[in-house]
């Protein structure tokens, strides 16, 4: 091992031990731990900038360019490059400063949402959003605005321009379209997803499908938390969480969801484990995986043709009566709502899109915070005809803000985009609704397996999408995609 990776491994081992602290957090902890792990998580952190913003390790890294790399060594290098540029140029006391206002806004987010209060949540916000205009203004490249520094950290090559242009479609688009939608004749009845589904046959049904789309439970654990997430140490350590309530598709397509991601972390080559390239590409890769499978697969008819007898054993009185066809039919039943995380396939990236022109307002144009509410209102009114009449389940309802996490909302639409055009051209490559009726889920996992996963961070997402499909990302097929899909379901 050379002395730079000597380097790097201590840098990982850090963050893994934080990554670690993070989803006992989330899961286990209990409640008087907080304080005290906050403590460790601190020194952590700052051992971790310490290792990297070493000036050995700059020198070394310098020296080892002029040598021959493999691939692997190669990608490692141009992400310690990257991570040590941004950690370098914020100060380490500055940085601490931000962890803990950051911890505090969320502390205040969740009192303001809970207290229906979002005066009390504005001040707050402003210094967050002062602090990440400030970091992004030490990142910057010459010329390059603010909120495209911020988006360039989660989805490297896109900016507002490019940006611009795919919400622009989808608003041309989408919009009108969802009015159809909602005009139709078709009625979709799915009161029977909600009702008394015990937790542990829940649970039971969660496993099964897990296990089902190829998560291997070897190096995977499946936990409850608020919130369902993944978390990865590396590719033989991913853990996902689900919650469960009285609707029985919300924690399945949760599972199915955070299946995507950790298949998409255990397909990653072992060459890259514990290294810095040794994760998904980008966020918005990322999504494209869990949505791919969470919408595109996971609401096809044909992936329950294996699946929906066991569904029945599980839940015979819940599901009395309830046939595949009415089933499918339900899961994709489009109604447009406040909530982002609860909206349907088709509905899910305009929640999005309002977040992303808020964004620009608030980072570019200096919108006062206390504008936030009702503008937030009026787009949900424009868009998805609905008006939320209180800012728990307006503005007040994502932690993203309160975190300091602009420009990370993009790329949730961006994934469902990404996965869309992956699949139009995959179409051509083989039969996704023989394959999944035969339950050969396996075939397509181990496609994507082999034009995605198992690069890590090698390559970005643009290039997968160029590689894998021969075209740099075209966010029409997105579109052609859900007015097929909805436009057959909905009679248009
Ligand atoms: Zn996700």
């Amino acid at each position: 091992m050379k002395e730079w990776e000597k380097y790097l491994e201590r840098a990982m081992a850090c963050q893994t031990a934080l990554t670690l602290f993070e989803w006992d957090n989330e899961t286990l902890a209990p409640e008087e731990a907080g304080s005290w792990t906050a403590r460790v998580q601190g020194t952590l952190s700052e051992m971790y900038q310490e290792v990297m913003t070493d000036p050995r390790l700059t020198e070394l890294i310098e020296e080892a360019e002029k040598e021959e790399l493999t691939d692997v060594q190669r990608a490692v290098i141009r992400e310690a490059k990257e991570e040590i540029r941004k950690l370098s140029c914020i100060p380490p006391e500055e940085y601490r400063a931000f962890q803990e206002l950051s911890a505090e806004s969320t502390r205040v987010w969740a009192k303001a949402r809970e207290s229906q209060d979002f005066e009390a949540f504005a001040p707050i916000l402003e210094k967050i959003i002062s602090c990440q205009k400030c970091f992004a203004a030490c990142q910057a490249r010459e010329g390059q605005k603010l909120y495209d520094v911020m988006l360039d950290n989660y989805e490297k090559g896109f900016d507002m321009e490019k940006l611009d242009e795919f919400f622009g479609m989808l608003k041309e688009e989408l919009v009108p379209f969802l009015h159809q939608v909602r005009e139709s004749r078709v009625r979709i009845s799915d009161e029977f997803l909600k009702g008394d589904y015990p937790e542990e046959k829940q649970r039971e049904l969660a496993e099964y499908v897990a296990e089902y789309m190829g998560f291997d439970f070897h190096k995977g654990v499946l936990a409850v938390s608020a919130h369902p997430f993944t978390t990865n140490l590396h590719n033989h350590d991913v853990r996902i969480t689900t919650h469960y309530s009285d609707r029985m598709d919300s924690s399945l397509f949760s599972v199915i969801h955070e299946c995507g991601h950790a298949l998409y972390e255990m397909g990653i080559g072992d060459e890259l484990t514990q290294t810095l390239a040794g994760q998904g590409a980008s966020m918005g890769m990322h999504e494209s995986q869990s949505r791919f499978f969470e919408n595109i697969i996971g609401r096809k008819e044909a992936f329950w043709i294996p699946l929906y007898s066991r569904v029945k054993e599980i839940f015979p009185e819940q599901l009395k009566g309830v046939g595949r066809e009415m089933f499918v039919k339900a899961i994709n039943k489009v109604e447009p709502g406040l909530i982002r995380t609860e909206a349907d396939e088709l509905t899910y990236s305009l929640h999005v899109m309002i977040r992303y022109e808020l964004e620009k307002l608030l980072i570019e144009e200096d919108l006062d915070v206390r504008e936030l509410p009702q503008l937030w209102a009026d787009k949900y009114e424009e868009y998805l005809g609905v008006r939320p009449t209180t800012v728990a389940e307006g503005v007040l309802q994502d932690i993203h803000w309160a975190q300091g996490s602009f420009g990370y909302f993009p790329s949730y639409a961006l994934g469902s985009a990404f996965g869309a055009q992956m699949y139009e051209y995959m179409k051509g490559q083989m039969d996704f609704d023989s394959l999944l009726a035969r339950g050969e889920i396996g075939v397509i996992r181990e496609y994507l397996r082999e034009h995605i996963h198992r690069y890590g961070k090698c390559r970005t997402s643009r290039e997968i999408l160029k590689e894998m499909t021969g075209e740099d990302f075209n966010p029409a097929c997105y579109v052609r995609y859900l007015k097929e899909k909805y436009g057959k379901l909905y009679q248009i």
